[in-house]
C-alpha cells in the first residue's frame, strides 16, 4: 500500500462512490491514484429514491420507476406525471455492488477500511487513520465533522420506518408513488406515509417524521399498522423493514477549508435541509467536481443559491416552532401547485417569480413569524 495517493476520499457511501466511480472514467493521464477510505466495511442496504430524467450515469441500477407520483392529506388527493422526470428507486446495495465491481476492474483505485480520525491541512493534506498516516494532493470527504471544528449540531430530524409488505391479492396501483400521505394524525409529531409499490402485491410502506426528538420505534409501528389495515387489508407479511434517521440542516455557513481538503454528500450541504433527498444532488455535485478537474481548474465548493437556504431556514424553524401548521402548509403547496411546479421548487430550479407564486399561496402567519425568528439570513462562503 501506498503512503501518497493523488486523491483520497474518506467515506464510500453515496457521494464517496459516485465521485470515486467518475474519477475512474477520466483517463490515467488526468486520474493516477485514489485511495478510498471507509470505516465500514458491509454496506447498510437502503432505499434510495429520487426524481430526474431518465438519462443519468445509475439508469442501469433502477430497479423500479414511476411516471406518476400522489400527495394525500385530509379531504384532498392528487395524483400527477411528473414527465419527463419519472419517480425511480435504486437499491443502495446494487449501487455499492455495482461501484465496487467497477473498482476491481481498475488498478488506480485501493479501498481501505479505517476509520479517519482527523484531516491535516498542508500543501499535501494528512489523512490520519486509525493505523496509518497517508498524504495526497487532494482529499475529499463526507463527514462533516473530519472537516469543520464547529458543526452545528443537529437539531431536526427527518426519521423513519418502513416495512416492505407482500400481500397475497393485487392491492397496490403499481403505476403510482405516494410521496406523501398526509392523512394521518399529526398531533404528536408532523407525520406522514410514504409508499412504493413494487408490484401490485409489493410496496413499502414507510412512515416518516420530521421532528426535533427522536421518536419511538412502538409510535411507528402503530402508525403503520393502522394505516396498513385501514388503507390496503389486514392479511399481508412483512418482508423487510427500513429504519433510520437523516439529519434536516443546513450546509456550514462558513468553510474556511483550502483548496486541497474539498467537503463532498453530507459534509457539503448535498441533503437538502428541508428534505432529506440527497442522491441527485451529490450526483450534480460530482459533475461540476470531475468537470473543473477535467478543466484543469479549482475544485471549489459547493454553491447553493442563497435564497434556497434562505427557504430551507424558514421551512426547519417552523418544523420546530410551529409543528402543527406544517400539514396545512403542505397542503397548500401541493393544492396550488402542479407536481412539476414542487419539484422544481425542491430542485431549487424554480425563478423567483415562480417562487414569489408559491409562497403567495401559503400560509402567510407561519412564515412571517418564521421570519422574525431567523433574524440572520443564512449565507454560504
Ligand atoms: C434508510 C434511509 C433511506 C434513505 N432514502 C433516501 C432516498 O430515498 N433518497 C435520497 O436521496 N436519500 C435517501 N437517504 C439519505 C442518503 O442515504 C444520504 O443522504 C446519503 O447516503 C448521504 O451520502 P454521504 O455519502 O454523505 O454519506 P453516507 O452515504 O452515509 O456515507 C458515508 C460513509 O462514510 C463512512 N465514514 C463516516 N465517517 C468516517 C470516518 N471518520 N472514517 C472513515 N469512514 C467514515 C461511513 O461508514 C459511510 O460509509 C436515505 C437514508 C437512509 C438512512
Amino acid at each position: 500500500m501506498k503512503k501518497h495517493y493523488q486523491y483520497i476520499i474518506v467515506g464510500a457511501g453515496c457521494a464517496g462512490l459516485q465521485l470515486a466511480k467518475s474519477l475512474l472514467q477520466l483517463s490515467s493521464n488526468v486520474v493516477q491514484s485514489i485511495l478510498l477510505i471507509d470505516a465500514s466495511a458491509t454496506h447498510e442496504e437502503k432505499s434510495w429514491c429520487f426524481w430526474y430524467n431518465k438519462d443519468h450515469p445509475y439508469r442501469h441500477l433502477v430497479k423500479k420507476e414511476w411516471d406518476a407520483v400522489q400527495f394525500i392529506t385530509d379531504n384532498y388527493a392528487t395524483t400527477q406525471k411528473i414527465a419527463p422526470k419519472s419517480y425511480q428507486f435504486i437499491n443502495s446495495l446494487d449501487f455499492y455492488n455495482d461501484c465496487i465491481a467497477y473498482f476491481a476492474t481498475d488498478s488506480r483505485i485501493e479501498i481501505l477500511h479505517n476509520t479517519v480520525l482527523e484531516i491535516q491541512p498542508h500543501q499535501q493534506p494528512i489523512v490520519v487513520t486509525n493505523t496509518d498516516t497517508f498524504t495526497c494532493d487532494t482529499v475529499f470527504f463526507t463527514n462533516p465533522k473530519l472537516g469543520f471544528k464547529a458543526y452545528p449540531k443537529t437539531t431536526i430530524w427527518q426519521q423513519f420506518l418502513g416495512w416492505t409488505i407482500e400481500t397475497e391479492v393485487p392491492t397496490f396501483d403499481d403505476t403510482v408513488a405516494t410521496m406523501m400521505d398526509f392523512s394521518i394524525d399529526n398531533t404528536k409529531f408532523i407525520s406522514f406515509v410514504y409508499i412504493l409499490p413494487f408490484s401490485t402485491t409489493k410496496a413499502l410502506v414507510e412512515c416518516t417524521i420530521f421532528s426535533d426528538c427522536l421518536a419511538e420505534p412502538t409510535y411507528y409501528e402503530a402508525i403503520l399498522g393502522d394505516y396498513i389495515a385501514k388503507k390496503f387489508t389486514i392479511n399481508y407479511r412483512i418482508t423487510s423493514k427500513e429504519h433510520g434517521k437523516i439529519p434536516m440542516q443546513l450546509p456550514p455557513s462558513e468553510n474556511a477549508l483550502p483548496n486541497n481538503i474539498i467537503p463532498i454528500g453530507t459534509a457539503a450541504g448535498c441533503i437538502k435541509a428541508s428534505t432529506g433527498y440527497s442522491f441527485v444532488r451529490a450526483m450534480m455535485h460530482t459533475k461540476e467536481i470531475i468537470n473543473a478537474i477535467t478543466n484543469q481548474q479549482v475544485v471549489g465548493n459547493r454553491q447553493f443559491k442563497k435564497r434556497f437556504l434562505f427557504y430551507d431556514a424558514l421551512f426547519l424553524n417552523i418544523i420546530q416552532q410551529a409543528p402543527n401548521r406544517m400539514k396545512y402548509i403542505f397542503y397548500k403547496l401541493f393544492k396550488y401547485n402542479t407536481l412539476r411546479t414542487v419539484l422544481q421548487f425542491l430542485d431549487e430550479q424554480t425563478t423567483l417569480w415562480q417562487d414569489a407564486l408559491i409562497f403567495l399561496h401559503l400560509p402567510k402567519m407561519p412564515f412571517l413569524n418564521a421570519l422574525f425568528r431567523t433574524h440572520k439570513q443564512p449565507n454560504n462562503d
